[in-house]
């Protein structure tokens, strides 16, 4: 740490008085930790592995909803037993914003609410749903080897879960009630983008002073995050009439042509500068190759940094499209918004660097990332309404996500991460770091 960072204050301080107080001998050694929470954070560790093997044993695919509907009960009850109201929001009650692989029904969400003596709200967000189809998990069973904890979706996103009931946990052990409410927010549709509960996370992100999502940090990097990548595809649909390819083509209007078309003139939209690309990278057409072409199909993938850059991309994409080869064929446009971006602000950043002194209390270096790593969470939908502190990854350190591969965390950053997330917390609810 710079110990000028304590001087300079202390000598402008002084300027004003006859006589300058000596600075204490302490004020230049690192900052001790909190001891009652440490200890709070050590005995929570071993009953979080127990909890991360109880929802690695229920797999929860985001299609599953028999899994997520078992996983949410389980998850339901652990809150209600640490004093929340808890409540199940079903996705009919959200607007569900449906998107090309949004399954019929969607998973529900859990929502607990602990009330405090104080003023401050803050938000605990974590997903419980995973990216993996059912009969999976039994090639990856919880288990415990050495400083690793394996199983299908530790990482992403149950250890998230584990995190946010035993971060409640501490605080309830502590005696801490200081907030003025203590949000718990878990969805089971993150893997999906979000189409059922965006609105609760959105609304619910707008009514908070501090949203901490729960995502994994990654093992190489003991890290927060302040910016995720906006997602978005563009769905180009060409219609046109099927012919025969050799009697009669001149009486075909060849869908294929016009798709190529479309994506020849939309190949140079990326802006890098920016950090907003859009790719082509699906495309079907065709059904014989003695017939000409009646449809003709294809997809983009888009990121974006900026909210407000979603707006060109997407009337770019429209204007272009109307720019036809064949003025036969009819061509539609489908922009999807499938996340937001989460963007830096000078809360998120303040929130950040007042956790990076948390975290030296145990000696213990924490990097604040502001670039996104090109994947998105919902900490973007909980920032999209609101100004106030949204920050991603206070998740333990994991590995293997989305890989079907070895997914595991790592054991040693349990405790450190719990009392990272309970002393942020702690602060808030008393108005440091904001
Ligand atoms: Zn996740």
């Amino acid at each position: 740490m710079n110990s000028s960072r304590f001087l300079i204050p202390t000598l402008l301080v002084c300027a004003g008085w006859l006589a300058c107080p000596v600075p204490p001998a302490h004020a230049q050694l690192a900052p001790s930790p909190d001891a009652a929470v440490q200890r709070a954070a050590a005995a929570q560790k071993q009953p979080l592995l127990a909890t991360l093997k109880e929802f690695v044993d229920i797999e929860t695919g985001s299609r599953d909803f028999e899994g997520i509907q078992q996983a949410t009960e389980l998850l339901g009850n652990k809150l209600k037993a640490l004093g929340g109201q808890v409540q199940f929001i079903e996705p009919q009650e959200a607007t569900n914003y449906r998107m090309m692989d949004t399954p019929e029904k969607i998973g529900r969400m859990v929502k607990a609410t602990f009330k405090g003596t104080g003023t401050k709200r803050i938000m605990l967000i974590a997903h419980i749903d995973t990216v993996y189809p059912k009969g999976m998990a039994a090639k990856q069973p919880f288990r415990i080897d050495g400083d690793k904890a394996y199983g299908l979706g530790i990482s992403d996103d149950k250890q998230g879960v584990a995190m946010v009931v035993h971060v409640v946990a501490m605080l309830k052990a502590l005696n801490f009630n200081e907030y003025g409410t203590l949000t718990v927010l878990v969805n089971g549709d993150e893997e999906i983008s979000s189409p059922g509960s965006r609105d609760e996370l959105i609304r619910s992100g707008g009514e908070h002073d501090v949203v901490m999502s729960f995502e994994a940090t990654r093992t190489a990097n003991d890290k927060l995050s302040l910016a995720t990548s906006g997602i978005a595809s563009v769905e180009l649909k060409v219609e046109g009439r099927a012919s025969h390819a050799g009697a009669a083509p001149e009486r075909g209007v060849n869908a294929l042509y016009e798709l190529s078309h479309q994506i020849m003139q939309m190949r140079d939209l990326s802006q890098n500068e920016r950090g907003l690309k859009l790719n082509w990278t699906v495309s079907q057409s065709g059904t014989n190759r003695n017939v000409i072409p009646a449809y003709a199909t294809a997809q983009a993938d888009v990121r974006v940094l900026r909210v407000a850059d979603y707006d060109g991309i997407e009337a770019t994409v429209r204007e272009r499209a109307k720019k036809q080869l064949l003025p036969d064929a009819k061509v539609t446009v489908n922009f999807e918004r499938r996340r937001p971006p989460l963007e830096v602000t000078a809360a998120n950043r303040k929130l950040a660097a007042h956790a990076q002194t948390i975290y030296a209390e145990l000696g213990r270096k924490l990097e604040v990332d502001d670039q996104p790593e090109g994947g998105g969470t919902d900490a973007a939908f909980a920032a999209l309404k609101t100004q106030a502190a949204v920050v991603e990854r206070f998740g333990l350190q994991g590995f293997g996500g989305h890989t079907a591969d070895n997914e595991y965390v790592l054991l040693e950053t349990v405790e450190a991460r719990l009392y990272l997330a309970a002393r942020v917390v702690m602060d808030v609810a008393r108005g440091k770091g904001l």
